[in-house]
């Protein structure tokens, strides 16, 4: 099974729209003012999904500030996975500055079947991802109703690009240290934090968090797929950032790094449903689906 753990889609109203929502969100101005940056439907990432065989796809909105255009994302997620049940799982975009809002959003959307909350994009929102007092009631919610919380996160180091953004590993590490027992997935290898794993205290701490490989070719060598296999198989989690990236295009590049084959299928696949605990929900009766590597 191969499941992409960072998808983003967008209602196609507000695609027709774009300009309009330039002006109203700055960190959305910055990340789609260029009109080369791809805004997708549900129905554009399950054709993608299908051309590389992606069995499932973890799919949200965009980070917003202000609650209404959260919550309109949220519905749009909602009714995208209530037409495409065996294949989308949805996540709740919410902004943490907003408190008891937020957490009521949370709560409607985990009524309305959703399983996570993110991607949380504190510098675009407003908050630092080690807030504790901002934090802690979205982590006390996510923990009530095992949700994984999914944060952007970037390099200290290296090219600026758009929406870059600063939660850096010491801040996903202080994260961590303030809530271990959180599920949380660090997009794009945590800005660097897999490596730190190296160090036997941060592993300790980061035992439950796992590392997305979302927008990859952008950032590192190839070479990052088979290193981060040696000392952390199991939270590696594939991950494109639809329509940054097209699925078939990075799983194309991942099979072609040297690495053993039951690591690549943990990688694609075996991690995320672990982390989503697909095992016990498909016991429950939640469809999981069907196919493989
Ligand atoms: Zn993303």
């Amino acid at each position: 099974m191969i499941i992409d753990f960072h998808t983003h889609i967008t209602a196609p109203e507000i695609i027709a729209r774009r300009d309009e929502y330039l002006v109203r969100d700055a960190w959305f101005r910055d990340l789609y003012a260029n009109p080369n940056a791809r805004l997708s439907s549900a129905e554009d990432l399950i054709q993608a999904m299908d051309a590389a065989s992606v069995d499932r796809a973890v799919v949200f909105g965009f980070g917003w500030r202000d609650m209404d255009l959260c919550r309109r994302d949220n519905d749009y997620v909602m009714e995208s996975i209530a037409r495409h049940p065996e294949r989308l799982i949805g996540f709740a975009i919410v902004n943490p500055a907003t408190g008891p809002e937020a957490v009521r959003e949370i709560e409607r959307c985990v009524a309305g079947g959703l399983w996570g909350i993110g991607e949380l994009m504190p510098d675009g929102q407003g908050y630092r991802l080690d807030d504790e007092k901002a934090m802690t009631p979205i982590v006390e919610v996510a923990m009530e109703h095992g949700l994984v919380l999914l944060t952007h996160c970037s390099e200290p180091v290296g090219h600026l690009y758009p929406g870059k953004g600063t939660v850096t590993p010491d801040e996903v590490i202080r994260f961590a240290r303030l809530f271990p027992d959180a599920t949380l997935v660090c997009a794009h290898w945590g800005g660097g934090t897999i490596f730190y794993e190296l160090m036997p205290e941060v592993a300790q701490v980061m035992r439950n968090v796992y590392y997305d490989t979302a927008a990859s070719p952008f950032l590192y060598q190839d070479d990052i797929f088979s290193l981060a296999a040696r000392w952390a198989p199991g939270k590696v989690l594939f991950a494109t950032d639809y329509p940054l990236l097209p699925p078939l295009r990075l799983i194309q590049r991942m099979r072609a790094v040297r690495m053993p084959i039951v690591t690549l299928r943990r990688m694609l696949g075996g991690n995320a449903w672990r982390v989503l605990r697909l095992g016990e929900r498909e016991k429950a009766g939640g469809y999981v689906g069907a196919g493989g590597l």
